[in-house]
């Protein structure tokens, strides 16, 4: 709407302030989405740290309720902080479907 008003008057250099107020406030606007999933997924991995628990080649989280999931790849965690579940190869061999890291 600025915009058009500038037009209307023909003050360029007031067009192109507006146009290139609008461009950062779009540079903002992704910047700030970017940094709010940056926030949940920290703070997904704060509530799973206490929880993660390296067992047997691999980690294993505990639920809430006790029950134990996993196991989940050891270099996509230390590396990455994500739980990356094994995908078995055969019955006592796991294979990260990311890295893919063996256990
Ligand atoms: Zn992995």
């Amino acid at each position: 709407m600025a915009v058009r008003l500038a037009q209307k008057v023909d003050n360029i250099p007031l067009i192109q302030s507006l146009l290139e107020a609008q461009q950062s406030s779009f540079e903002l606007d992704a910047e700030n989405r970017d940094l709010k999933a940056e926030i949940a997924r920290l703070t997904e991995v704060l509530s799973l740290k206490g929880r993660v628990e390296f067992k047997a080649g691999s980690y294993r989280l505990t639920e809430g309720d006790g029950e134990e999931r996993g196991p989940f790849c050891t270099g996509c965690w230390d590396s990455h902080r994500k739980l990356i579940r094994f995908s078995r190869l055969m019955r006592t061999a796991y294979v990260c479907p990311v890295c893919n890291a063996q256990s």
